[in-house]
């Protein structure tokens, strides 16, 4: 098939555009950065993401990926735009009107019915009450005959997105009218997981309980931690022996910094932004959502007064195996530090470009040990492998002897005070 996929060079667009493109279909990357699309033409992933730049290499070899900055007749023309928050936790939709916008003017003179798929996380109603109205205003045509029209929520999680993205536990299609969830479907045939067909807001919905339903599991973990800490009791030993309920299950019950990154901050909010229009006050969610905070402010509070200190950051994005630091707890901890008049040095084994145009003027080390060095303090913030790796003797060369863990990484006889254990 044919697939134009807008915003082809952000982490959802990319990714779906490899695997689909693995998979031999035609995909053509759009998107509104054509820096980084000359970059993909050249073999230069848009994103940090493991097994990428093989699979990007294979599929430009193979001819089944290119770029455009116009999207070209295609069979599916598949939205993976951004959707911020708002200051009210509500989502941005400008990106989503704007394409909506570019996408039926650019069918308004096509003979055929392309089927338009909107694949980023849109709060239930958004397909049929945005994008539908402004593709049929501006292409002149009618939804559910001159074009179709689904909603495919995504649920890779970055670090391992193409392993996610094309084995799926299951692949949600919500559908406006059954000829193109029958294409959508025929898309997936060669997929794992369980294919599901519902309405557009149902898929809408799905994508927003199931982050909510994760994060909650991460701060429900949390608090328990917090409370095993107290008792002198290994949380992680307490979560083994819950993951081995089948009802529970082992995923998101490790016990941190808590949880960061471009969806579940947003997502969370955005769920209970939506229930507070709809007159239903979101005690969980609210919940889920401050002890997600606290756990920051705890890491802190923990560290104490560093005015003056220089103080060793290990991990800046919001989980390993990114370069993505939207809403990583480092920020509000750098945040918070450099606020006190703290000397921070920051280190990251991909994040550092990313975290730069955060905070340009806190100091950046090459090696993790090299930021150890004269530190006065140090915190872990992301479990990337590497750091497993630090020894005793590398973290001699602190002047100072305080090390918290917010993600439990380091070698045991390294003696770190862990947040939660
Ligand atoms: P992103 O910011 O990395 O990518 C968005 C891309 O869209 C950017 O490359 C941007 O240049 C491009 N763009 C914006 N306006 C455009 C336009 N008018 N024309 C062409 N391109 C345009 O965002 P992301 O992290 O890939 O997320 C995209 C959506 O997928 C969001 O709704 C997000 O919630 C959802 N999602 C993200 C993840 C994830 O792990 N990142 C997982 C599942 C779902």
């Amino acid at each position: 098939m044919r697939i134009a996929i807008v915003g082809g060079t952000g982490y959802v667009g990319f990714c779906t555009g490899l695997g689909f493109a693995s998979k031999r279909h035609d995909v053509v990357l759009i998107d509104l950065n054509a820096k980084k699309l000359a970059g993909v033409r050249e073999g230069r992933c848009p994103v940090y993401e493991p097994g990428a730049a093989e699979i990007l290499r294979k599929v430009l070899d193979q001819g089944n990926l290119t770029t455009a900055t116009i999207i070209p007749e295609a069979d599916i023309i598949l939205l993976a735009v951004g959707t911020p928050s708002l200051p009210d936790g509500g989502i941005n939709v400008t990106q989503i009107k704007k394409v909506s916008e570019t996408i039926g003017s650019t069918i308004k003179t096509w003979n055929t019915s392309p089927v338009i798929v909107v694949k980023s996380t849109v709060v239930p109603g958004t397909t049929e009450t945005v994008v539908k109205p402004i593709v049929e205003s501006t292409s002149g045509k009618h939804a559910g005959t001159d074009f179709g029209l689904v909603m495919n929520p995504e649920f890779l999680r970055e670090g391992v997105a193409l392993k996610d993205f094309l084995n799926p536990d299951r692949i949600v299609i919500g559908e406006y009218d059954k000829r193109s969830g029958d294409l959508v479907a025929t898309l997936y045939k060669d997929f794992p997981g369980t294919l599901m067909r519902t309405s557009l807001a149902a898929a809408e919905m799905i994508k927003y309980a199931n982050n909510a339903f994760l994060a909650t599991k991460i701060s429900f973990i949390n608090e328990i931690g917090n409370l095993c800490k107290r008792l002198g009791i290994d949380i992680d030993e307490v979560a083994k022996g819950i993951a081995l309920d089948k009802r529970i299950a082992p995923h998101f019950l490790q016990s941190g910094v808590g949880y960061g990154g471009s969806c579940f901050p947003k997502d969370v909010a955005a769920l209970a932004s939506l229930a507070k229009q709809n007159g239903y006050e979101p005690k969980l969610l609210n919940e889920v959502m401050a002890l997600n905070k606290r756990q920051r402010r705890l890491l802190l509070d923990r560290l104490g007064p560093m005015k003056g200190k220089r103080v060793a950051v290990l991990g800046l994005a919001f989980k390993p195996n990114t370069d993505d630091v939207r809403e990583s707890p480092a920020i509000d901890i750098i945040g918070d530090l450099v606020n006190q008049g703290a000397s921070v040095v920051a280190y990251d084994p991909q994040a550092m470009i990313t975290m730069k145009q955060v905070f340009p003027n806190i100091l950046y080390a090459q090696t993790a040990k090299e930021a150890l060095q004269t530190a006065d303090a140090c915190v872990v913030l992301t479990d990337w492998n590497e750091f497993k790796e630090l020894t005793i003797e590398d973290f001699t060369q602190m002047h100072g002897t305080q090390i918290i863990e917010g993600r439990r990484i380091l070698k045991p006889e390294i003696n770190a005070d862990g947040l939660c254990w």
